[in-house]
């Protein structure tokens, strides 16, 4: 369906009710503020109307001094009232509207997190998500749309609703023409009326597909717009790259590209102005129709001055009331478009299927409580859209308490192995067991926790240290020292001004430090120990250290990986020495198998030539 398609009224209110329950999920107080604001704001002008007609009526008739300085102070008064009540309703209001922002920014962090990992690296899913968040936080479209349109929504009922009981006395006040008096007068007025309604009705709508074409036009330029005036230009990360390459210069083009498509679009802003011009005439008129009407009764002695002040008055704001309800109702189609698709992509549904075992009931257990078994049977696994396989017919187990080593050539399948055994993809064929059960059968959560991983592009929050380290967990300020210890981080420990409490970065304190690439994957590697999974699983986990340091995480091996399962990644085959056995990996499929000594005497194995290529390197 494209974004112009109108929808039809029962889809219409069902988007809208949904909005209505997520923003009062996600922003609580908002609408109440909204609907105190709009009352606020559509009576007061009621009350002031009616107060100002009385002291008319006083002026034109008895013109009591008293009298007179009783209804002015009393319209003083109660519109300094309204006035305070309306701004402080108005504060409530612009607060809550404030954190609606940030809160909505919870709703795509909240599908993001929960949705599958493939999802997560699949650029269509991505490139959908950053088409609706533009769409709400650049336009201000869906869900900021209907807070907005509520608020006018809500003043023009009010307005329509105070109103309509003094046109009712309008209509009820007795002239001295019977011609005047006549119930013919109502038809006369809605006939007056209509054109302007209507007329509304039909110019908002034209200004609403207008608006909606624009944002389709203008989506493709905004994803742009966003990548190279924010996220090249602002990200701390590309800075050096942006001011060695000069890629701002790349940047300040596309830029002044987009522009130009931009300021392309003034025909649009001119339709746009052109048609709330006429909205406006037309109102006009149905106003004029009214004031006559209400001249031509005071004429004929129906009421005094008074009664024109207040009846003109009245019509004003029945008018614009009007004319808020038939804007929102005809913004409620434009909005509930964008609603739909916001929804569609919060509703995505995951397809990865979540088991119901918890991992301590195993059916089957060798060795004891805290030991867990895992094998690939015959794995193959191929990422969504990609041509070849990643991984073809792997087969392995392993064994418990035993160190594993991975080495394979770039784009061999070892990252792609990690992630399958993490279950961030499941395989294609084949089947990974765990203690002899499919692992899609455990509680994906429950199986995850069996997990201490330290990816390659390992990341560290600008939290304290210590939560760096104990991550979700329980904080144990000794353990996380000893971990730390263990990973070769004591002795930059010992020099951090607050220790454990110094925050990582200055994103967030600003007597943050600034850790070395080599210091951040000292510190990935604590929490990976503090975390305690059975398994441990380290991608290239020396590779940001120096050959000090990275000797040191050998002779500390052991010490590291305790009685873990242990997975290690490593392009460095002299690391490979201190594990068990050694797996080769090439073009997804394991070519090579078995001890390091095994493997070396295999002058015609991949192992032997990747040996020797790097120890000639070094003695060189
Ligand atoms: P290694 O870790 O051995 O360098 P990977 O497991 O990262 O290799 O990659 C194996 C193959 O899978 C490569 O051909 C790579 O291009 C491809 N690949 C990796 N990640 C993705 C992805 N998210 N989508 C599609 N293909 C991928």
């Amino acid at each position: 369906m494209k974004r112009q398609d109108k929808l039809p009224i029962r889809e219409r209110a069902a988007l809208t009710l949904r909005a209505w329950r997520t923003v009062r999920r996600f922003c609580p107080g908002l609408l109440g503020a909204t609907a105190a604001r709009a009352a606020a704001a559509a009576l007061q002008p009621f009350v002031s109307v009616l107060l100002s007609a009385r002291i008319v009526d006083e002026i034109a008739g008895e013109r009591d001094a008293g009298m007179l300085a009783l209804w002015t102070a009393l319209t003083v008064s109660v519109n300094f009232l309204f006035s305070v009540v309306k701004g402080c309703f108005d504060k409530l209001h612009s607060d809550r509207e404030n954190q609606m922002w940030c809160t909505f920014g919870r709703l795509f962090s909240e599908k993001q997190l929960s949705m599958d990992y493939a999802d997560v690296e699949d650029a269509a899913v991505q490139k959908q998500k950053d088409r609706e968040k533009n769409n709400l936080f650049q336009f201000g479209n869906g869900l900021a749309q209907f807070v907005w349109t509520l608020r006018d929504m809500l003043q023009g009922a009010f307005s329509v609703a105070a109103s309509a009981g003094a046109v009712a006395a309008l209509f009820a006040s007795r002239s001295s023409s019977a011609v005047m008096d006549s119930p013919l007068w109502l038809l006369l007025l809605a006939a007056g009326m209509a054109p302007g309604i209507i007329g509304n009705a039909r110019l908002f709508r034209r200004n609403n597909a207008l608006f909606l074409a624009w944002c389709g036009r203008m989506e493709p330029y905004n994803r742009l717009f966003s990548f190279f005036g924010f996220t090249l230009c602002q990200d701390d990360a590309r800075a050096k790259d942006v001011r060695l390459y000069r890629q701002d210069l790349s940047a300040d083009r596309e830029l002044t590209k987009l522009e130009k498509a931009e300021s392309g679009e003034r025909g649009y802003h001119a339709r746009y102005a052109a048609n709330e011009t006429l909205a406006a005439l037309l109102s006009g008129l149905s106003y004029a129709v009214c004031t006559l009407f209400v001249a031509l009764k005071a004429y004929f002695g129906a009421f005094g001055a008074g009664g024109v002040v207040q009846y003109v008055g009245m019509f004003a704001q029945f008018g614009s009331g009007l004319q808020k309800l038939v804007f929102t109702f005809s913004d409620n189609a434009v909005y509930t478009v964008h609603l739909k698709s916001l929804f569609a992509f919060l509703d995505r549904p995951n397809r990865k299927y979540e088991g119901t075992l918890p991992v301590e009931k195993r059916a089957f257990c060798e060795n004891g409580d805290t030991d867990y078994e895992l094998e690939l049977r015959d794995v193959s696994f191929r990422y969504p859209g990609a041509a070849e396989d990643a991984l073809r017919h792997v087969s392995l187990k392993l064994r418990v308490g035993k160190r594993l080593a991975i080495v394979g050539r770039n784009g061999s399948g070892k990252t792609t192995f990690i992630k399958l055994l993490c279950r961030l993809y499941d395989p294609t064929e084949g089947e990974i067991l765990l203690n002899g059960i499919d692992i899609r059968k455990y509680k994906y959560e429950e199986y995850l926790s069996l997990f201490s991983v330290v990816f390659q592009d390992f990341r560290l929050f600008a939290f304290p240290l210590r939560q760096n380290v104990a991550a979700g967990g329980e904080y144990d300020a000794d353990r996380a020292r000893d971990c730390l210890e263990t990973a070769g981080f004591g002795e930059r420990l010992r020099t951090l001004p607050k220790g454990l409490d110094t925050c990582l970065g200055k994103e967030l304190e600003e007597d943050g430090v600034e850790i070395s690439g080599g210091e951040g994957q000292k510190v990935a590697l604590a929490r990976a120990i503090y975390r305690g999974a059975p398994f441990l699983i380290l991608d290239e986990p020396t590779a940001a250290l120096d050959p000090v340091a990275e000797a040191e995480v050998y002779e500390r091996f052991h010490e590291i990986a305790g009685d873990k399962t242990a997975v290690f990644i490593s392009h460095r085959l002299a690391s490979c020495r201190f594990c068990d056995s050694i797996l080769v990996f090439d073009g997804g499929k394991i070519v090579q198998k078995g001890s390091h000594d095994e493997l070396v005497r295999d002058e015609s194995g991949p192992y032997h030539a990747l040996w020797h290529a790097q120890a000639e390197y070094y003695s060189a």
